[in-house]
């Protein structure tokens, strides 16, 4: 099985990110950040956190 290793976002960079749903600080499990607070999933493309709340994997929806 070949994996795409798991990108490691810089520590600055994630100092500055933060969850557009509750603005809680954001950690990195392996290709995702997920939200401390309300747990929801961004994924990572590219190298780049796409922090979308239309994104997210929660499911948060009603
Ligand atoms: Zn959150």
């Amino acid at each position: 099985m070949v994996e795409i290793g798991a990108f490691m976002i810089k520590p600055e960079l994630m100092n500055i990110l933060a969850c557009p749903a509750c603005k809680s600080s954001l950690r990195q499990e392996e290709e995702k950040l997920v939200c401390s607070k309300c747990m929801r999933k961004f994924p990572i493309r590219n190298g780049i956190p796409i922090l979308l709340l239309s994104e997210t994997e929660g499911d948060e929806r009603p």
